[in-house]
């Protein structure tokens, strides 16, 4: 009996780790290497089907096909930007959506991808942040966004890096994110290096420690002020995990070798772009082993924040150059689409 009501008690497979898969099939009587095949069919060759996993039994692709299933995230819409950008938007099996983004750098592409449907953590200038909380995503959904573009678009192949700077707040997500990342870097897996992934945090400072114990992955942090009384005032995690416990927990971090922390800001006119905070930046992050990625405020309908001039984004960066800091400004990718930092909603538009 394919009933519908068995497909959705079936656990879906790619929410599974390699060890976890190793002692499904255990239990089902069978050797452990067959997990590792099974993945490489997964992620490696795109299947969708047991049944096309040949090296196994036809007895046992028929039972396991019986106790699991192989969901998969559905492509809805792709949205491609004058620069080449492309967003991507997903449909979820309970028909929620996610959006992705490919963006072309020099030489390869790095794939932004969401680990939660929208966010709660409401920070002022973030449009995902408007829409709140409906879920974190599982894991198979998180890995799904990129096993999906891989054997999906033309240019999958050439994703390099993944950051996780899409929808929600990954270390709110941690043990799905954490799982997630296990089969990315699987080499039975995605094979992605560790050094190729990162994780972006508004600042959950218990969180930061805990990944730096368990997944020594790239670190990214949106800072977006230099006091507590602008940042409490534009991302109320602050009030919780204050500058200084933050920085606390990014100064002992352990950071992939000779990589360094990226801080994130947004740079809005008149709230944080002043002559002051580029020098009240400099003395925070002194001895830090960091960079900074500056963003110029990518401005949506629904907000009253402004972009600075670019003089005034050129002198910050300038201030932060001339006190020895690496700073960069985030060119604007895709936001003739929607699809720059902050600006991801998981709406379809036209
Ligand atoms: N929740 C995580 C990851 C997703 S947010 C985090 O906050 O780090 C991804 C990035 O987009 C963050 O660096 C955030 O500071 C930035 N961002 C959000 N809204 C933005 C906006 N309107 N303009 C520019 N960057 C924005
Ligand atoms: Fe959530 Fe990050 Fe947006 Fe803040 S910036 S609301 S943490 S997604």
């Amino acid at each position: 009996m394919e009933s519908k009501e068995l497909c959705g008690v079936r656990p879906n497979i790619k929410d599974m780790t390699l060890s976890e898969i190793e002692s499904f099939i255990l239990h089902l009587g069978k050797e452990r290497y067959r997990a590792r095949q099974i993945m490489k069919w997964l992620y490696q060759s795109g299947v969708t089907s047991f049944y096309e996993m040949t090296n196994l039994s036809k007895n046992f692709r028929k039972e396991i096909d019986k106790l699991a299933r192989i969901g998969s995230l559905v492509i809805e819409t792709i949205q491609e930007s004058k620069d080449g950008t492309k967003k991507i938007l997903f449909k979820l099996e309970d028909g929620h959506f996610i959006e992705s983004v490919v963006l072309h750098e020099k030489n390869h592409l790095t794939l932004c991808i969401s680990t939660q449907v929208g966010c709660r953590m409401g920070c002022r200038f973030c449009l995902t942040g408007r829409q709140g909380l409906a879920r974190n995503l599982n894991v198979s959904e998180i890995v799904d966004q990129i096993t999906c573009l891989r054997f999906g678009i033309p240019e999958g192949r050439d994703i390099k890096n993944i950051v996780m700077m899409g929808m929600g707040e990954p270390l709110l997500n941690y043990e799905n994110v954490l799982k997630a990342i296990d089969i990315i870097t699987s080499d039975v897996g995605l094979g992605f290096s560790k050094r190729r992934i990162t994780v972006s945090t508004c600042g959950i400072v218990p969180m930061i420690y805990q990944l730096g114990k368990d997944m020594c992955v790239n670190l990214a942090v949106s800072l977006n002020a230099t006091d507590n009384e602008t940042r409490d005032h534009l991302m109320p995690v602050n009030r919780k995990y204050p500058l200084e416990e933050l920085i606390a927990a990014c100064k002992e971090y352990p950071m992939p070798r000779r990589r360094m922390i990226t801080f994130e800001y947004i740079l809005i006119d008149s709230v944080n772009d002043r002559k002051e905070d580029a020098v009240r930046l400099s003395h925070l992050m002194d001895g830090i082993h960091c960079k900074f990625n500056l963003i110029p405020f990518n401005e949506f309908p629904e907000s009253d924040l402004k972009k600075p001039s670019k003089e005034r984004i050129s002198k910050f960066r300038d201030m932060l150059i001339k006190n020895n800091f690496t700073a960069t400004v985030r060119p604007s990718k895709g936001s003739d689409i929607l699809a720059a930092c902050g600006q991801l909603s998981g709406r379809a538009r036209n």
